[in-house]
């Protein structure tokens, strides 16, 4: 495994602590598309994306449609955050972009975080993390534009993957941000007019990631910016 496929977030624990977990720690290779947990299933494991892995919650909705809710890159962990002991998930999680995942049976990270108050802490301030992401999505959600959101999912996905290039389609980027998929393609249409992205067969490519940002709205850098408060240093750089 390169330095590049690390989980920032188990990086943040001194060396001690990373130590209490490490032989529990299993890595997985886990495909684009996999789903880690469906609603109502027990939540076994926790799973820490690397490198440029992304991991995503999805809320399935009534009439069959499921919608983004955030994504999760090596900056984080998905499963068992806050729960002690058993509990169901309330969202889907798949593998967004597929790659190394360290997981760790959820018991066993419930023995370690009794075990270490510096482990305790790391999920507290994780989960205070990932409440702001979800307050942040609920904001952008009522009041940002299509386009705003399109550029700023971009970005986010870029920032993570660690490269320009996204594979995925343009129906997917649609059903990730729950809107019709005509107006994902004529976001992305004025996009390419622009020459910010390029589209190829199943992928995006971002040709201009600075333009890109300055279409975004602002949601992804105040985030971040809890992020760097939090727990300095998770949260993927450029
Ligand atoms: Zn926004």
């Amino acid at each position: 495994m390169s330095m590049s496929e690390h989980s920032e977030l188990l990086e943040a624990l001194q060396p001690h602590d990373r130590a209490l977990l490490l032989p529990r720690l299993t890595q997985v290779r886990l495909e684009t598309g996999r789903i880690l947990y469906d609603p109502g299933e027990p939540v076994d494991y926790c799973y820490f994306p690397c490198g440029g892995a992304i991991a995503s919650f999805f809320v399935l909705l009534e009439n069959g449609d499921t919608v983004e809710t955030l994504m999760v890159g090596r900056e984080g962990a998905l499963g068992a955050i806050v729960s002690n002991g058993a509990s169901p998930a309330y969202a889907r999680s798949s593998v967004m972009h597929g790659g190394y995942f360290y997981r760790i049976a959820a018991a066993e990270l419930d023995h370690a975080k009794e075990a270490s108050a510096a482990i305790r802490s790391l999920f507290a301030r994780y989960a205070d993390c990932l409440m702001a992401q979800v307050f942040q999505s609920i904001a952008c959600n009522a009041i940002h534009t299509i386009e705003q959101r399109a550029a700023k999912w971009l970005i986010a996905a870029i920032e993570r993957i660690g490269r320009n290039d996204i594979t995925m389609t343009q129906e997917q980027l649609a059903s990730m941000m729950g809107i019709g998929r005509s107006y994902a393609s004529r976001v992305v249409q004025r996009f390419k007019t622009d020459g910010l992205v390029r589209t190829r067969r199943g992928g995006i490519e971002v040709v201009l990631p600075e333009q890109l940002e300055q279409r975004a709205c602002t949601c992804n850098r105040l985030v971040k910016r809890h992020f760097e408060t939090v727990l300095a240093g998770v949260y993927p750089e450029p």
